[in-house]
C-alpha cells in the first residue's frame, strides 16, 4: 500500500470513487530513553494505514508536530526533542489541510489522533474547516475524528496486563501500552536494553505553569514499558485497527 500516491490516481480515488482520507496527526514528543520522538505520529500514521487498506482509503502525509506535551499525560517540555506547537498554530495547521483535502474533492475525511493532547485542538480546526467550507459552499463533506486509543477492551487490559496494576491511560507514556505497540510495528526502532524502572510519579491534581520538572521521573515514561511484549502489542494494535476500521464503516458506507 502507498502513502499517498500521485496526482491523477489521488484524484480518481477520491473524486470518482469516493475514497476516505485519513489524515494521522501525532506529536514530536520524548518517550523515555527506549522509544522514539516520532511514537505518536508513526504509531497514528500506522493505524490509519491499516484502516485505510481495510476499507480502501488513501493516508495523506501525517501531521509530525503536536499539541504541548502536558506533565500529567505526556511527560512536559522539559526533555530534549520534545517540539511543541501552540494550540493555535496546531488548529491552523489541521484546519487548513482539512480544507485542502476538501478542495480536492475528498468528502469523507478522518482525523486518526494518536496524542491525547491534540483532542480539543482538533476538534476546533475540524468545525472551522466545516466552517470554511459551509461559507465557499462547498457541500457534502463529512470528517471523522478520533484518537485510536480512545477504548481497550477491559478483556484485553487483563491479558496485556496480567495480574498486574494498570496504571490508567494519563500515565502510559512510554509505558507498557505504547512500548507494546511500538515492538509490534516498529521492532526496529525500540530499545528494550535502555528501558526505565522507575516509580509511577504521583501528580497533584492540579497544573502549574511554568511546569514543574520535578514532577516527571527522570527518563521522562510516566509508567515503565518493562515487560511489554510484541505479542501484547499485536493485541492492542489489532484492537485498535478494528476500532477504526469500524468506525470508518459506520460512517462512511
Ligand atoms: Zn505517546
Ligand atoms: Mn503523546
Amino acid at each position: 500500500m502507498k502513502i499517498i500516491t500521485c496526482w491523477d490516481e489521488y484524484r480518481r480515488r477520491i473524486v470518482e470513487e469516493d475514497a476516505v482520507v485519513l489524515l494521522p496527526v501525532g506529536a514530536m514528543e520524548q518517550h523515555g530513553y527506549h522509544l522514539p520522538l516520532g511514537t505518536d505520529w508513526l504509531m497514528a500514521s500506522y493505524m490509519a494505514r491499516r484502516a485505510a487498506e481495510n476499507i480502501g482509503g488513501i493516508v495523506a502525509a501525517p501531521v509530525v508536530y503536536g499539541y504541548r506535551s502536558q506533565p500529567r499525560t505526556g511527560g512536559g517540555p522539559h526533555r530534549c526533542g520534545t517540539t511543541n506547537l501552540d494550540g493555535g498554530t496546531l488548529i491552523a495547521l489541521v484546519r487548513d489541510v482539512l480544507r485542502e483535502i476538501a478542495r480536492h474533492g475528498a468528502r469523507k475525511i478522518a482525523v486518526i489522533d494518536g496524542h491525547f493532547e491534540n483532542r480539543f485542538y482538533l476538534d476546533e480546526a475540524c468545525h472551522l474547516a466545516m466552517r470554511d467550507l459551509r461559507a465557499e459552499g462547498t457541500g457534502g463533506v463529512r470528517i471523522l475524528k478520533m484518537l485510536y486509543a480512545e477504548r481497550i477492551r477491559p478483556e484485553t487490559l487483563e491479558r496485556v496486563y496480567a495480574g498486574r496494576d494498570f496504571p490508567g491511560l494519563d500515565l502510559e507514556h512510554g509505558g507498557v501500552l505504547e512500548t507494546a505497540m511500538m515492538l509490534y510495528c516498529h521492532p526496529g526502532l525500540v530499545d528494550m536494553s535502555r528501558i526505565a524502572d522507575e516509580p509511577a510519579p504521583a501528580f497533584p491534581p492540579y497544573d502549574l505553569f511554568p511546569p514543574e520538572p520535578g514532577w516527571v521521573p527522570a527518563s521522562g515514561c510516566l509508567s515503565s514499558g518493562k515487560g511489554a511484549t510484541a505479542e501484547m502489542g499485536r493485541l492492542l494494535v489489532e484492537e485498535f485497527v478494528q476500532l477504526v476500521t469500524e468506525a470508518l464503516r459506520s460512517e462512511f458506507r
